[in-house]
């Protein structure tokens, strides 16, 4: 690596309510893993949470990832959807069950808010199923514009998240 190569640490929250959703968001983790130029630094437990939006779905399996990367924000999301859709996601309704669903939490320190890319990822802030996992290995994570996960988790509501073994 050369000196002044931009490494930048982006975290990337997992969900999965179809197909196995504990193996999908397994899976994930080694494809996150696999990405060019890029490295999983850390990897959450995994939570099964209620669902958010329609309710006549299955429960969700979440998880977050950090990475270690070279990849530019856009590039990033590029090859999280590429991930989504080798995973076999299809289009759905809005919030609707999913195979796999790959957000790009943060990316650094950035702020970003162009058509297609928002980063940090909005509703962090009121998502139990991202804050509690990131929580548990990244408490002193600063969310840009937000504040620290601890503080942010703090007033969470913990009702229908559970950790799994
Ligand atoms: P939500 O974004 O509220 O969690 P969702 O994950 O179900 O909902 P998707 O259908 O997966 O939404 O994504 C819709 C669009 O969101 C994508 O096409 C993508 O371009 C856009 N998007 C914007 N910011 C981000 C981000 N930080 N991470 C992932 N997708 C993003
Ligand atoms: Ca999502
Ligand atoms: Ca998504």
């Amino acid at each position: 690596m050369t000196r002044d190569e931009r490494r930048v640490s982006a975290w990337v929250g997992i969900g999965s309510n179809l197909d196995d959703p504990e193996y999908q968001v397994r899976r994930a983790f080694v494809a996150l893993a696999e990405l060019p130029d890029t490295e999983l630094r850390v990897q959450s437990p995994l939570y099964r949470t209620a669902p958010m939006g329609p309710q006549d779905q299955p429960d969700y399996i979440n998880a977050v990832a950090e990475l270690d990367t070279g990849l530019e924000a856009d590039a990033l999301l590029a090859q999280l959807q590429a991930i989504e859709k080798r995973a076999g996601r299809l289009r759905e309704t809005r919030w609707g069950p999913r195979v796999l669903d790959l957000d790009l939490l943060t990316y650094g320190r950035e702020c970003i808010s162009r058509p297609g890319l928002k980063v940090p990822h909005p509703g962090i802030g009121e998502r139990n199923f991202v804050l509690l996992p990131l929580l548990s290995v990244a408490p002193d994570l600063e969310i840009p514009g937000l504040g620290p996960v601890r503080q942010l988790a703090a007033g969470i509501d913990r009702e229908g998240v559970e950790r799994l073994e």
